[in-house]
């Protein structure tokens, strides 16, 4: 039986906690990757519980947290969508920019991707041989170049073809994290020499633990991420790092990855989320 469902059993068989059951509760939550603040707060609501509304109490606290931003996908009404994907590697980057091109394609849109992680050849390689078998033309540059030139090459492509979408990878290695942050920077104020970024959308590994809500706040200060594509749901994790991120941050989440394949990616569900955080 999940924490959810034993807790909730609890309430409404005895009416009241033994404190190691208060113990085993805090422990879960912690280790759902909410954060001590988050679980703090829920344990306190938790207590105030009465039996028969228990599951709505609980419900409701937690999605008190998620922001209220919208989740829609922000698009350009006047010509060409730019979404630039950030994060640190390994977190599933340059996996959503592919599916993200393939759902869009499969919208019937006309969708361009710029192989901008210039400085990971395989990236470069990975997404060629994605774009080959989505059929989405792929724009990269040489290796070890500059990431903002590719990314404009894909603009201007982009505008050229009058493309519906254009979707940027981008570096995410993070030994420096300044001059990182300085890239995607120059990245974003380049392509905008020919058209605004739309979207920037930062891959959050749900396995990540507390670090996430780190990478958060950097790239977000950095390059004003409008959206989190949360990755790797489909592992153990419960991904109760998001809630944290949107909790302290409002940035809202976006979509998710649950697996390796193109169709391992949909909209985020703030309401099945919520239930997989305490099932
Ligand atoms: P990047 O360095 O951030 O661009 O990361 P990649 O896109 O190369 O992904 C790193 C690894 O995670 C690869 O093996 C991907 O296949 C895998 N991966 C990406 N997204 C998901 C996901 O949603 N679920 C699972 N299980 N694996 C994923």
């Amino acid at each position: 039986m999940g924490l959810f469902s034993k807790f909730i059993a609890k309430i409404k068989g005895e009416n009241s906690f033994a404190p190691a059951d208060w113990q085993e509760l805090e422990s879960e939550l912690l280790a759902s990757d909410i954060g001590p603040t988050l679980t703090r707060e829920l344990l306190e609501s938790a207590r105030k519980v009465k039996s028969e509304n228990a599951e709505e109490a609980l419900i409701a606290t937690l999605t008190s947290h998620l922001s209220t931003e919208s989740r829609l996908p922000i698009t350009n009404p006047d010509g060409t969508t730019v979404i630039m994907v950030v994060g640190v590697n390994g977190t599933g980057k340059t996996t959503s920019v592919a599916k993200l091109a393939g759902r869009i394609k499969n919208s019937g849109a006309i969708v361009i991707v710029a192989a901008g992680d210039t400085f990971r050849a395989a990236a470069v390689e990975q997404l060629q041989t994605w774009g080959a078998r989505i059929g989405v033309e792929v724009i990269s540059g040489k290796a070890q170049g500059d990431p903002a030139s590719v990314a404009f090459d894909g603009m201007k492509k982009a505008r050229d073809a009058k493309a519906d979408y254009l979707v940027i990878d981008t570096a995410g290695r993070l030994h420096n994290k300044s001059d990182l942050m300085d890239e995607l920077e120059k990245v974003k104020r380049v392509v905008e020499k020919i058209s605004p970024v739309n979207e920037v959308l930062l891959t959050i590994d749900a396995t990540t633990g507390q670090n996430g809500l780190e990478q958060a706040k950097i790239f977000s200060s950095a390059v004003g991420v409008t959206g989190i594509i949360l990755t790797k749901l489909d592992g153990s994790a419960r991904g109760g790092i998001a809630l944290a991120i949107e909790s302290a941050l409002h940035i809202p989440i976006k979509w998710i990855g649950t697996g390796e394949s193109e169709s391992d990616f949909a909209p985020f569900d703030p309401d099945a989320y919520i239930l997989g955080i305490l099932a």
